[in-house]
């Protein structure tokens, strides 16, 4: 199902004192597998991705009709209908109502799963407890974090995003974008490795999808995927021998 859209305007004041929603799918199978949940979209996020497929996320100024009021009330009437609400960006640790948010939700009787990047551990931390289940961006080798995300620590914050989620006993996976600009087999491999070593258990690697994306040609690597046929499935093979989980996601599965 399509995301409830959003259009773009000023940020009112009074909208501060409530999770800055950006859109909302009301029920989907794919956002936490294995689980039917209903995800808000919260608005912002400070990196820019190149292969970001949600932009208009990235700014706090779109306008969702009848903001965080309306969606716990949508939510209500989804009381036993799903399993949980997830929630995702943009990043939804920006926003400072995200606590709250995530303990509303809880109270309605659903569990609560986030989508985040880990641009900020302590926030990440701080929400933790509140969290049945994270999907945790691992977005890029160390060497091409900055150039992604234009932030020259992103690394730094990736790697204590992900000790302190391992740390917490929260379930998770890590997820990469398999995009053709930055990564190779070998790159790719020393990054599952890395992950493993550091007690992932569950890793899924996505395919680039450049539908939607913001810019296609954003990195000057950027050709066509180098780890099609054979060659992947090896890798592929190799990779989930790491994990106790891994999952492979095509662009179109
Ligand atoms: S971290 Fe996510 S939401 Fe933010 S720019 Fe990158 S892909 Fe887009």
């Amino acid at each position: 199902m399509d995301m409830l859209a959003t259009k773009t305007g000023s940020l009112p004041s009074a909208r501060a004192k409530q999770l800055a929603v950006g859109g909302f799918v009301p029920f989907s199978t794919l956002d936490w597998p294995g689980k039917f949940v209903a995800v808000v979209f919260v608005q912002g996020c400070p990196w820019r991705c190149g292969y970001c497929h949600n932009p208009h996320l990235q700014q706090r100024t779109a306008e969702f009709p009848g903001g965080w009021p309306r969606i716990v009330e949508m939510l209500e009437k989804r009381r036993g209908l799903l399993d949980g609400v997830v929630f995702s960006g943009g990043e939804p640790t920006v926003d400072p109502r995200l606590p709250e948010s995530m303990s509303e939700v809880r109270g309605q009787g659903f569990r609560v799963g986030l989508h985040t990047a880990g641009i900020y551990p302590k926030r990440l931390s701080d929400v933790l407890p509140l969290a049945d289940w994270v999907a945790l961006d691992v977005k890029a080798s160390d060497a091409n974090y900055a150039g992604l995300t234009g932030d020259p620590h992103a690394a730094r914050k990736a790697a204590a995003a992900r000790a302190a989620v391992l740390a917490s006993g929260v379930a998770f996976e890590c997820r990469t974008t398999l995009h053709p600009g930055l990564f190779d087999r070998s790159g790719l491999l020393d990054l599952a490795q890395r992950l493993a070593l550091e007690g992932v258990q569950e890793y899924a690697i996505q395919e680039f999808r450049p539908q939607g994306c913001k810019e296609t040609t954003w990195h000057p690597h950027a050709t066509t995927p180098n780890l099609a046929g054979e060659d992947w499935a090896a890798l592929q093979s190799q990779i989930a021998k790491l994990f106790r989980r891994f999952h492979w996601r095509p662009a179109h599965g």
